[in-house]
């Protein structure tokens, strides 16, 4: 049996490396590593694939978040809403700069923002919501976008773990995550469903005003080149990650493919079992499977986590602390049972190996050792 990885990341390179290394020879011979035609090659074929109106790229995930907050002209002291239950990231920009992190609870099932705790939380200097669409499946958008509007906020979607999952709202549209707030912003780290040989990001719009402020923030504030208007970052796609990307985003709905018959070959061995619960499937959103998490009850997940690691089977705890609970947050300021929800999740979570290059034998040795233990 091939050793068994959190992700793949090797054969995945290697069942398409043809392709990858000619477009990564085409860059280096053409020795335009920055703003090469293969940057705004892959902006368009994003556009095209998530059915954004625009695309930009940019450096990386985190800096996308702190792009939408600084074209959206966030100002210190504005609050922004986002859970407590989700990666560092999504709250770090935005103490960065200078706002207001407000932390609240995450739904039980779906593991994302819950939208009755955002509309407890909402003051007069809430500005904007940052619904995170955690482990491959979107927030519950409708809802949020209804509260958004009655109360005048921005919403950015952190899709960075759920490109390509498909939303359903009550009259029957479609949208794709990060095409449904007013920006989207996403991130292309190695192991994220679309990911590059590096760092890269993106964010999404529909609006084209935003799409020129976007566009101008993430370079140094110009429009025109040495005329700066506002303070900017310099955050750009390397050529040779756009493309990588442009080979990769071809194969992206046949990776969601094998993603997905992993997590339906672990659903189907362990629903029911008394000690684990499955994902929940939330009817109105596709799953991707960034992570498959399971909650345990009745036994103990470090235990677990140690016991599955001797016998050669990698798990991961996304996340073990809330973001309430990080002193980076301001841990003080929060009390233990604030949010019991993400207090549990913590405690009871763990992401089993999920890639898109497992085979059966790998899955069912997992399985069979699972429900041993
Ligand atoms: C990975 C991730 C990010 C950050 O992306 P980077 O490219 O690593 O900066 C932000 N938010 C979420 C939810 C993520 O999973």
């Amino acid at each position: 049996m091939r050793t068994i990885q959190m992700v793949d990341l090797k054969s995945q390179y290697h069942r398409i490396k043809p392709e990858i290394d000619a477009a990564i020879f085409e860059v280096l011979e053409s020795t335009k590593f920055i703003k090469g035609p293969q940057v705004e090659e892959f902006a368009t074929n994003l556009a095209k694939y998530t059915g954004a109106g625009y695309v930009i790229p940019c450096a990386n995930g985190t800096d996308a978040l702190q792009i939408a907050m600084m074209a959206l002209n966030l100002q210190p002291g504005d609050e922004v809403i986002t859970a407590t239950f989700t990666y560092a990231a999504t709250a770090e920009v935005i103490a960065l700069l200078g706002l207001k992190p407000v932390l609240v609870e995450v739904n039980p099932d779906t593991f994302c923002i819950d939208p009755a705790s955002i509309e407890a939380a909402i003051t007069p200097k809430t500005k904007a919501i940052v619904p995170v669409h955690l482990f491959g499946q979107c927030a519950d958008m409708e809802s949020i976008m209804a509260i958004a509007k009655k109360h005048n906020l921005y919403v950015i979607e952190d899709l960075a773990q759920a490109i390509g999952s498909v939303y359903t709202f009550s009259d029957g549209t479609k949208k794709q995550a990060g095409t449904i707030g007013h920006i989207g912003t996403t991130s292309f780290f190695p192991s994220k469903n679309l990911g590059c040989f590096g760092d890269g990001g993106a964010l999404f719009t529909n609006d084209e005003t935003l799409w020129q402020t976007i566009k101008m923030v993430a370079n140094h504030g110009q429009r025109v080149q040495y005329y700066h208007e506002v303070i900017g970052v310099n955050s750009r796609l390397d050529t040779i990650q756009a493309a990588v990307l442009n080979v990769k985003l071809k194969y992206l709905d046949e990776y969601c493919a094998a993603r997905q018959s992993v997590a339906a070959y672990y659903d189907k061995e362990l629903a029911n079992h008394p000690n684990f619960k499955i994902p929940y499937r939330d009817p109105k959103s596709t799953h991707v499977f960034h992570q498959y998490t399971l909650q345990v009850c009745g036994i103990n997940r470090d235990e677990l986590k140690k016991k599955l690691a001797e016998k050669g089977i990698p798990s991961m705890i996304y996340y073990p602390l809330p973001l309430h609970y990080q002193k980076a947050f301001g841990s003080e300021n929060y009390h233990e049972g604030q949010f019991p929800i993400s207090e549990t999740l913590c405690k009871t979570v763990i992401s089993l190996p999920i890639s898109t290059e497992m085979d059966e034998e790998q899955l069912a040795f997992i399985v069979s050792e699972l429900k041993q233990i």
